[in-house]
């Protein structure tokens, strides 16, 4: 497949309200959204960067130098008949999963598009809809209360609390007191370590389904000893940077539940791996969320319609985190469950009018 043009777009579209976590509090969205053109057929993908390197190393200045200069190009040069291959092609560039993912994923909707085929198909998932939960940044406890009985009265099949030292038990106790028998879990985003063991010993009294990356964003060996100590299940989100970065961390036991988020990781392919390897040791997955706009959100829901993601995801309706979202078909959750959209590729068509609205900058590179 020849492709005859990139397009890079920065775009910046305001939060409903702010979200915060132990690492940063935001109140808009910078995003990349990457088109792909090939003989009058376009495929959408969205790099989960952000400005500045508060979630993994990647920031946005980069990104998209590498996608101007390094990866766009080399797309334009060879073409691309199986967007499976690309992750290994690009290889001899290292790391950056985000840059690389947001190329790729327009790839793969374009593919998809070109045979008139959904992307979950492609990707061999059979379910229409997914389950899915809610992340719940931090607010006060008497909101935080209130905001989980309004999630379950959604049908909301999980909800998850991020937490940090101090802002742990007395939540967790006030929200079980009213919700002991809903799915619940934990988010630290590395804000312990092994020094605040009394406390995650504590946290682990909540009957939580899982905790997720309670310590350094980067480490394997700590969360080991960790799943050693509590018996609440570690689930890995920021360390898992690479199919073999899942498979390290299994094999030493850092973890036993794994959050995907295809940015992350480096793409569709890499997903297909890890989801591969952990169907085969019977690891459960569920795909996590990085508040995308409706491109990625569409790419997270099609994503997550492969078998081995048995857990609720993080991909609640856009209309949680957006008053108006840059695509035309509502994101929208029912009772918990999330629709894949229809159509070819990720089913979502871009809203024009409002994407020239909310855009900061458009380069588009050709050979
Ligand atoms: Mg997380």
């Amino acid at each position: 497949m020849h492709i005859d043009e990139v397009e890079l777009r920065l775009i910046r579209l305001p939060y409903r309200a702010p979200f915060k976590t132990s690492f940063a509090e935001e109140s808009e969205k910078h995003a990349v959204i990457v088109t792909v053109r090939s003989e009058g057929v376009e495929g959408y993908g969205e790099g989960v960067m952000d400005p500045f390197p508060h979630y993994r190393e990647e920031c946005i200045a980069g990104a998209w130098h590498l996608l101007r200069n390094a990866f766009a190009p080399d797309l334009l040069a060879n073409g691309c008949d199986d967007p499976a291959m690309l992750a290994a092609r690009w290889a001899r560039w290292r790391g950056n999963p985000m840059a690389k993912t947001a190329l790729e994923l327009a790839v793969w909707d374009l593919h998809a598009r070109r045979l008139d085929m959904p992307l979950r198909t492609l990707l061999g998932g059979k379910r229409t809809a997914i389950p899915v939960g809610a992340s719940l940044g931090m607010a006060s406890i008497e909101h935080t209360v209130d905001n989980v009985r309004r999630h379950v009265e959604q049908g909301y099949k999980r909800v998850k609390l991020k937490i940090e030292p101090g802002w742990d038990v007395d939540l967790l106790a006030a929200v079980r007191a009213e919700f002991s028998f809903i799915e619940l879990t934990v988010d630290a985003n590395s804000a312990y370590t092994l020094a605040d063991i009394d406390v995650l010993r504590a946290i682990d009294g909540f009957g939580l389904h899982y905790i997720e990356q309670p310590l350094h964003w980067d480490d394997m060996v700590e969360h080991a000893h960790l799943a050693e100590l509590i018996h609440t299940p570690i689930c890995l989100d920021e360390t898992l940077t690479s199919p073999a970065r899942v498979k390290a961390a299994l094999d030493l036991g850092a973890c036993s539940v794994v959050n995907v988020k295809v940015g992350r990781v480096g793409g569709l392919q890499a997903v297909r791996e890890i989801h591969d390897l952990c169907v085969q040791r019977g690891v459960p997955m569920w795909c996590g969320g990085m508040l995308e706009t409706g491109i990625g959100r569409a790419h997270n829901i099609h994503l997550a319609t492969m078998p081995g993601f048995v857990y609720p995801g993080d991909t609640a309706s856009a209309s949680r985190t957006y008053a108006r979202d840059i695509v035309e078909q509502p994101l929208e959750a029912h009772d918990g469950v999330m629709p894949v959209p229809d159509g070819a590729g990720i089913g979502v068509t871009l809203d024009r009018a409002f994407l020239a609205e909310v855009t900061e900058q458009v380069e588009v590179v050709r050979l």
